[in-house]
């Protein structure tokens, strides 16, 4: 069969009206990136970066976390990308007729069969991923699609739909006309004409020809404007993706800097901006988010998709420097209660496919509001206060720090130092362990189970001050600088090598952070240094400790530092201790609600976080919590009281394993 002059005129300028559509506006998205002008290198370990894009962009190893999507997705993204030699087969019959898309050929044998056959398959496995995607979004419709995103949704599948069956149609034609070339690697299209779904007739060879041509350019053409523009975007944001530790966030630097944070999107970095086009508006980020579950204004793929719709407004203005007058980010991106809201829980970016960081911008945003407008939530002025005057948000005392070890035979670093015996650790008691009372037990319970494991320890005592880990998570890089500064000093004059921290915000800050400012340590968290005491013989936990309990996992603990286990198995070291799972736990577990320095905020917004995660514990029918973490104890603890639960006990792991020795 052969297309006319006539349809080769009308194809040719219909692709050059639909390539001049989509170019223009891929153009001015690419543009508009870059518009930013916040600095962010992404170049680096170009090898990471290619083993990432591969296993992250190109098998979307993200997207199965949920097995229905992901099926749905790769039949979908699979038959897009083996199409593509279709594509240009199929169009340029109208310039040669017959021709084909050139294949090597191994041993007399070319490859052309193969990929007809492939072809076949993913279109018609793209249908059922079409079928699949319309049931979910149309029968189970699962709150986090139920969005304003769902008729542009609806148009691409639709779209999808129409040139996957398209081309099998018009490719069963061919067959049933005789015309086809190598008919017997189209099984798909060859059953259609058996089963006389497709006459041989050449009108209807035509018709199908053009419908798969102009729904396949028209599509082109609507993607840079629609969200599908992830196609492209996604896979780049992949190889972009954050390479640096998850739980660091980027240091300011207070001598250079004049402007802190952002509230407007030309601030942000390029890759920050690449987030917006890259957002599948899948929702997954905004169905993890603690905040959002419980009614708080806080909906992560918001803050991606506004940011990139306000990009889409304001561009042009940017680009002419007319930005005078335009609504800023807290008016067009998110709400500041919203941007308040954040526990820093780290769920939406662990969730996310493509790879987007919502909460490095939620902290740019809390900078411009804290350090250029000074503005925050009254609470947490107050905590900020007494940090600045006792160096920890509960405002005791700074000479206070170290009573928690009173008559327990603790060593100070000043005085271990000067024995000719070395200290084996540091132990870094944190904050709420050196003045929350219940959390003081948690010390002494670790600090005896030292002695009997005859660790060589020391603290700091009244020189330990906050890690900085709430102020920074609050938007305070001048505070928070002011304490790391402080601790580096201290701990690098007293040539500290390893630091065990019984807190998960001053492990993942003394870890991640500090070298940024100078301080290189060996950093560990209590649960494991306790599993490595274990399996070193050191500790032998022998007694019973009758206790049918379930593990909180703490956020900076799990997601952003990858220790799962550790915890679990000191738990299953103890005789007679029986773990259950909550349904929410490890990557997926569920916020306590006091990270990002949420704990010296008030939750006046919808339901607390703690008292979600108290009735995920309530659940598992549980008589006992344990958890490694001192804010997720204090707030555990608080739901427990507070919710007339207090039968479930609440445990640090060391408490239990101390009473197993
Ligand atoms: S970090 Fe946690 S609380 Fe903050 S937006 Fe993400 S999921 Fe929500
Ligand atoms: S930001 Fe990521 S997780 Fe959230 S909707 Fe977009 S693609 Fe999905």
């Amino acid at each position: 069969m052969v297309l006319t002059a006539g349809d080769t005129y009308a194809v040719t300028l219909f692709l050059i009206v639909c390539l001049s559509v989509f170019g223009r506006k891929l153009y001015l998205r690419i543009r508009y990136l870059f518009l930013a002008k916040g600095r962010e290198r992404r170049w680096d370990h170009i090898p990471t970066r290619v083993k990432n894009f591969i296993v992250y962009g190109i098998f979307q190893r993200k997207v199965d976390r949920e097995w229905y999507a992901g099926v749905l997705h790769s039949f979908i993204f699979w038959a897009f990308v083996i199409l593509g030699a279709s594509v240009v087969e199929i169009t340029a019959q109208a310039y040669a007729a017959g021709w084909q898309v050139p294949t090597p050929t191994i041993a007399g044998f070319s490859l052309n069969g193969p990929l007809y056959f492939a072809e076949e398959v993913v279109a018609f496995l793209g249908a059922i991923g079409v079928g699949m995607a319309l049931y979910r979004r149309y029968v189970i419709r699962p709150k986090k699609l139920m969005h304003e995103g769902m008729l542009d949704a609806t148009i691409v599948l639709l779209f999808i739909l129409g040139i996957v069956t398209s081309l099998l149609f018009y490719n069963a034609t061919d067959v049933a006309l005789g015309t086809a070339a190598l008919p017997a690697w189209k099984p798909i299209s060859s059953t259609l004409v058996r089963l006389a779904i497709v006459p041989a007739d050449p009108t209807w060879w035509h018709v199908l020809w053009w419908t798969h041509v102009v729904l396949l350019f028209t599509f082109l053409a609507y993607v840079p404007h629609s969200k599908h523009m992830h196609i492209i975007f996604a896979i780049v944001n992949t190889f972009f993706m954050d390479l640096t530790p998850k739980g660091a966030l980027k240091k300011v630097d207070l001598e250079k800097t004049t402007t802190f944070g952002v509230n407007r999107v030309e601030q942000l970095s390029w890759r920050q901006l690449l987030d917006g086009y890259a957002c599948t508006e899948c929702g997954r980020c905004t169905d993890a988010c603690p905040a959002n579950a419980t009614g708080k204004p806080l909906n992560p793929m918001r803050i991606i998709t506004n940011m990139r719709d306000t990009l889409d407004e304001q561009g042009a203005a940017i680009l002419g420097g007319k930005t005078d007058g335009q609504p800023d980010m807290f008016q067009t991106v998110h709400s500041k209660d919203g941007i308040w809201a954040c526990t820093t829980c780290y769920a939406c970016v662990y969730e996310c496919p493509v790879m987007n960081e919502h909460v490095p911008k939620i902290i740019e945003m809390r900078r411009h509001l804290v350090l250029n407008q000074g503005e925050m939530p009254a609470e947490t002025m107050e905590a900020m206060r007494k940090i600045e005057q006792n160096f920890n948000p509960w405002g005791i005392g700074w000479d206070q720090r170290g009573k928690w070890a009173e008559g327990l035979g603790v060593p100070l670093m000043s005085t271990a130092s000067a024995s000719s015996e070395p200290v084996e650790i540091l132990y870094w008691v944190g904050c709420a362990a050196s003045f929350d009372d219940r959390n003081r037990k948690v010390a002494q319970a670790f600090s005896r189970i030292l002695q009997k494991a005859g660790v060589r320890f020391a603290i700091l005592g009244p020189e330990e001050k906050c890690t900085g880990d709430p102020p920074r998570r609050l938007g305070n890089e001048y505070l928070a600088q002011t304490m790391i500064r402080g601790n580096v000093e201290t701990l690098n004059r007293y040539r500290v090598t390893r630091i065990v921290a019984t807190c998960p915000h001053c492990f993942n800050t003394l870890k991640n952070e500090y070298p940024d400012f100078g301080g290189q340590y060996d950093v560990v968290h209590h649960s494991q240094f306790l599993r490595e005491l274990i399996d070193a013989g050191r500790l032998a936990p022998t007694k019973d400790v009758l206790q049918f309990l379930t593990y909180h996992d703490a956020c900076y603990l799990g997601r952003y530092n990858g220790i799962f286990d550790e915890p679990r198995d000191v738990l299953y070291r103890i005789p007679g201790v029986r773990v259950v799972e909550m349904e929410k736990c490890r990557d997926r577990g569920f916020c306590c609600g006091a990270g990002g320095g949420r704990m010296w905020m008030e939750e006046r917004i919808g339901e607390k976080v703690n008292h979600r995660r108290l009735s995920h514990i309530e659940e598992t029918n549980a008589n006992a919590v344990a958890t490694a973490c001192p804010y997720c104890l204090i707030m555990l603890d608080d739901a427990a009281k507070t919710k007339n639960r207090e039968d479930i006990r609440r445990y640090d792991i060391a408490e239990l394993l101390e009473r197993s020795l």
